[in-house]
Formats: C-alpha cells, sequence, structure tokens
C-alpha cells in the first residue's frame, strides 16, 4: 500500500523518455530532500536545469509540500502545508496543472507522505533517496520504517 512504481537513487534520473513511456503528461515534485536538500528557498542548477529540461519536452511540472516556508518562484506552481499523504494537495495541482491524476507522476523522497499520498491520489509514484539525511526526530523514525519496506519493495520491483 506504500509500494512505489519505480525507485531511483535521485529525481534527476528521470527522462521524458520514461514520462513518455508512461503516459505522463505531469510531475509533482516533493521539494525538501527530492529536488533541493531540506529546507532550501532555492534551486541549484543541477534542479533548474533538470525541470527546465522537462518543461521543455512538454511535461508539465508542480510542486508540493508540508513546509509552509516561503519558497522562490521557480517553485511554481506550489502546494505548500500540504498535509501529505492527503490526497488534497496533489488533486489540486492536477487540476491546476490540466492533467489527470493517472497522467501524473508524483516523485518523493518519502514513503509514507510522498508516495502514499500519490497513491491516495490515483497518481503513478517515484521513491527516491533523500539528497541530505536532514536529522528530525520524526523523519528519523519514520525512515526506521520506510527502510524496512524497501528492502521489500526493491526486491519485488526488481531492483
Ligand atoms: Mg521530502
Amino acid at each position: 500500500m506504500f509500494r512505489p512504481d519505480h525507485i531511483f537513487d535521485t529525481a534527476f534520473e528521470i527522462t521524458s523518455d520514461l514520462l513518455e513511456k508512461e503516459g505522463i503528461k505531469a510531475v509533482i515534485f516533493d521539494i525538501d530532500d527530492t529536488v533541493v536538500p531540506h529546507g532550501s528557498e532555492r534551486p541549484d542548477e543541477k534542479c533548474q536545469a533538470f525541470i527546465n529540461g522537462l518543461k521543455a519536452a512538454g511535461v508539465k511540472v508542480g510542486y508540493i509540500s508540508n513546509n509552509p516556508l516561503k519558497r522562490d518562484p521557480f517553485f511554481a506552481p506550489l502546494f505548500p502545508l500540504a498535509h501529505k499523504p492527503s490526497a488534497k494537495g496533489f488533486l489540486a495541482l492536477s487540476e491546476k496543472l490540466g492533467v489527470r491524476p493517472e497522467n501524473c507522476l508524483v516523485v518523493g523522497d518519502q514513503l509514507f507522505t510522498d508516495v502514499r499520498g500519490g497513491i491516495n491520489s490515483g497518481m503513478k509514484t517515484v521513491k527516491v533517496e533523500p539528497i541530505t539525511g536532514y536529522k528530525d526526530a520524526f523523519i528519523a523514525c519514520k525512515r526506521v520504517f520506510e527502510k524496512i519496506l524497501m528492502k521489500k519493495y526493491k526486491k519485488e520491483i526488481g531492483k
């Protein structure tokens, strides 16, 4: 029930070929530890180049975060304070981007918020490794359970 469709080391491995093959027209990214280090307000060059590449290939892009932090306007449209895994923010972005949930891909570093939220919204999902080892007691606790499940999912997906 938390199993992602794909498992990658980083979000930057996603290619427009994969998206096309899966009928994906929009990608909804978690921000913290998925496209930038936790708490970063701005995208770095690598992040910008990657996202601009997706957009140039005709892919719509949106962002979702549980964090209330104000971000650089590059991260738009953004649904902040999303209370993931609630489907609300994901579905609002799907509507805003004009892409049906089944043609959206959610990319995130956390199984219990990003991947679960994507599944709750009827979207495809990618789980990536967190960019930094951000230390927060609640996240650390979730990581323990995440590790156990990821071992199983990697086997099932054949990674
Ligand atoms: Mg994250």
